[in-house]
């Protein structure tokens, strides 16, 4: 795929626009009053409006959590429509991590700095782009016969309650659709077996669990023979993260496994539920929790509340677990797991779910996106095996999938932008972007809605 003087100055937009929505500093940290999404909002709005006839619907569930929706309507009503859907907040930073402003959105080097750069405001901003371009080639005549639906959805780093989940809830009509391209997928790496480049169709559910150990008050001065909360709870504790969870040796697993070309031995032990605990913890630790994480549900303690004063012996403390879930399994599931990991001690533990618990999705490929998606990703980069991946963390895509929507994480970086690049600065410091990953990326959802959409 050879980028035209047109593309240039397409991809000199995307540069613009993402350095405008670094600089905006979107940061959510959870709270409902963070984020204030509507300053990207309205700078997405106001690029596209300028020189189109595009129309916008917004959506405020709360002051300040804007999303917006603007649509290319096709010219046949049976074509198919594609969402392209872009998250407009970021998570907060650390600055004294960084060696640069994180909200300065700096050009360096060929790099765009700052929050968000990769984690998406790159691809809310190229997706952006690539919509007005296809809304200006309409207006000149050339029209898509499907549609296309732009999305710049507020809230997704706090699970989507004030966007995603809000819209998809509330506005279906407004993005419902036959596809859906998201985040955080088109990413190579290096492997011994040659370069790999994975698209998501999977995401793990979410399983949160609030854990209530409940012992009796007491005097601290006597604490012989006492019911404590905390004693309890450093025992619950310590069996939640001693226990392991039977793998399970998915689809997206085996597939990256065997695309490994390992020793037949090596790749026989990392395919098989008994041998893999063992094949994958011999490897480098950024590796094998990516190993684990991708073939187990996760159970992991990571918030503890409890006791009063020094010389009260606590008759509560509350733990916080975030349980991760693989496609197929249940709350029932996470359940069972659970009592197994606490044995006799489970009787005395109450378990809350959180209400926004939601099971793991993943979407079909056998449909003419998927091959799409693999073709042009194979074009851009034509020595590099695409790989079907699932996303351990939690996305937007989940509320397209829960609606039977087909939803893939995408997008195309340079060599320049590796997966451990990647992976080092997704949600960490000094987050940045080359602009030949902006460009490309560009120029593939213009493609991919000629494909489509043509
Ligand atoms: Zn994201």
């Amino acid at each position: 795929m050879a980028l035209t003087a047109e593309d240039d100055r397409r991809t000199g937009e995307t540069v613009e626009l993402l350095q405008t929505m670094i600089r905006n500093r979107c940061v959510n940290d959870g709270r409902p009053e963070s984020g204030e999404e509507v300053r990207n909002a309205d700078a997405l709005t106001a690029y596209l409006e300028e020189g189109t006839a595009l129309d916008f619907a917004t959506y405020d569930p709360l002051p300040g959590r804007r999303s917006i929706v603007s649509r290319l309507e096709g010219t046949d009503p049976d074509a198919p429509t594609v969402c392209l859907m872009g998250h407009t907040d970021v998570v907060p930073v650390e600055e004294s991590g960084w060696s640069r402003d994180p909200f300065g959105g700096e050009l360096v080097d060929g790099e765009v700095w700052g929050r968000g750069a990769i984690d998406m405001l790159n691809l809310t901003s190229s997706m952006a782009v690539a919509f007005k371009h296809l809304s200006q080639r309409a207006d000149r005549g050339e029209r898509l016969r499907g549609t296309l639906v732009y999305f710049g959805v507020a809230d997704e780093e706090a699970g989507g309650t004030y966007g995603a989940d809000y819209v998809t809830a509330e506005h279906w009509d407004d993005v419902a659709c036959d596809y859906v391209l998201t985040e955080s997928g088109g990413i190579r790496t290096e492997t011994p077996s040659g370069p790999k480049l994975v698209i998501m169709a999977a995401e793990k559910g979410i399983g949160w669990r609030t854990l209530k150990v409940r012992g009796t008050p007491a005097h601290g001065s006597m604490p012989f023979g006492s019911d404590n909360a905390v004693v309890k709870a450093a025992e619950v504790v310590r069996r939640l993260s001693a226990h392991r969870p039977r793998a399970d040796i998915n689809d997206y697993w085996s597939h990256y496994v065997r695309s490994m070309s390992l020793p037949a031995e090596q790749e026989q032990a990392l395919l098989h539920p008994d041998t893999i605990y063992d094949a994958f913890a011999a490897f480098p630790r950024e590796t094998a929790k990516m190993c684990h994480a991708m073939t187990h549900m996760t159970i992991s303690p990571n918030v503890v509340h409890g006791g009063q004063k020094t010389n009260t012996i606590p008759d509560l403390v509350e733990i916080n677990v975030d349980v991760r879930t693989l496609p197929g399994q249940t709350e029932d599931d996470v359940q069972r797991e659970l009592r197994e990991a606490l044995g006799e001690l489970a009787d005395e533990v109450e378990m809350d779910l959180e209400p926004s618990n939601r099971r793991a999705t993943e979407s079909a490929r056998d449909n003419p996106m998927w091959d799409a998606l693999v073709d042009l990703a194979g074009a851009a980069h034509p020595d590099t095996e695409v790989l079907p991946f699932m996303i351990v963390g939690g996305t937007d895509a989940a509320f397209f999938r829960e609606k039977g929507v087909p939803a893939y994480g995408a997008g195309l970086f340079s060599a320049r932008s590796p997966w451990e690049a990647f992976a080092d600065r997704f949600h960490g410091n000094d987050e940045r972007l080359d602009v030949d990953s902006l460009g490309l990326t560009t120029r593939y959802w213009i493609d991919l809605a000629d494909r489509l959409l043509g």
